[in-house]
């Protein structure tokens, strides 16, 4: 068989068998899932995918925290910025305070009502530039701004929270979790992404954290050794030749086969045993 046929064969496998419904309880999308009033989901979904860096359970906990102390009505509750701020304090995860995260909701709130919604901000953006990471950087300056994050935070000696809670994608990082906000909020499949912003899934690029970028390699979708932009598009660009419409539609089942498998990358007879792309894996090969 040849290569490119072995590979989409294991992603199809992979696909099949983790179904969203099984894993969707161990996502963090699941908490944006409790909103049904779209400007609450879309302010929720920025901190969900923001938040999401580190171990699923801490993810899913501090989500939860954040979402308690700004209370029921996510849209409302961003756009008293004093009130906010009191919410957050004492908040912390990782690099990320509190204060990090009023911040980014209070700008997320500003471009919400300036634009009607965040969707609409990205969708115009995107019209404007045709391109799917200048819409990103539009989205980080704006949201930094109107949240009046501080001014060189990259600087030597800096705190890196406010930094790394809002990445700018133009410094070449990786940026997986606005990559995720953009697929859970653009892409269109029922109990996981909401097809709520209207981007064309083709224009999308996956979202690269650490499994996703070892799965990836194991198949030979990529060469590269760090889980930045460019392994992002090159690993897209490789998944585009599977489904030019929709090339992020796998990023979902691969990052929880990641996370079920615990993928040793490395043949490992116990380990690998069962592992849906066993057929395809540079290691096995
Ligand atoms: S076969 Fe083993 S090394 Fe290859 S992807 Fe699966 S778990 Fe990882």
């Amino acid at each position: 068989m040849k290569r490119e046929k072995k590979v989409l064969a294991a992603l199809l496998r992979v696909e099949k068998s983790h179904a969203p419904k099984d894993r969707i309880a161990n996502d963090p999308v699941s908490l944006v899932h409790a909103f049904t009033d779209p400007l609450d989901r879309e302010i929720v979904a920025v901190l969900a995918s923001s938040l999401a860096f580190g171990n699923v359970t801490t993810i899913r906990a501090k989500i939860k925290d954040a979402l308690a102390r700004i209370g029921p009505r996510p849209a409302r509750a961003v756009r008293d910025e004093a009130k906010l701020h009191e919410a957050m304090v004492g908040f912390i995860h990782r690099l990320f305070r509190g204060e990090d995260v009023a911040r980014l909701l209070y700008g997320a709130g500003v471009v919400q009502r300036e634009f009607g919604s965040i969707g609409a901000m990205v969708e115009k953006d995107f019209e404007a530039t045709n391109d799917l990471r200048e819409t990103l950087g539009l989205f980080h300056d704006r949201v930094r701004a109107a949240g009046k994050f501080p001014k060189n935070t990259n600087a030597k000696g800096a705190r890196r929270g406010p930094s790394h809670l809002l990445p700018d994608p133009r410094a070449g990082s990786g940026v997986k979790r606005l990559l995720l906000l953009f697929r859970w909020m653009v892409r269109k499949d029922p109990g996981v992404d909401f097809a709520q912003w209207k981007l064309p899934t083709s224009a999308l690029q996956i979202p690269v954290d650490v499994h996703v970028h070892r799965l990836g390699y194991n198949l030979g979708l990529t060469d590269r050794k760090t889980a930045d932009w460019r392994t992002s598009e090159e690993i897209t660009a490789a998944l585009r030749t599977f489904d030019p419409f929709d090339p992020v539609r796998f990023d979902f089942p691969l990052c929880h086969l990641g996370i079920s498998r615990r993928c040793p990358s490395k043949k490992d007879p116990v380990r690998c045993d069962g592992c849906g792309i066993q057929s395809a894996c540079r290691h096995w090969a």
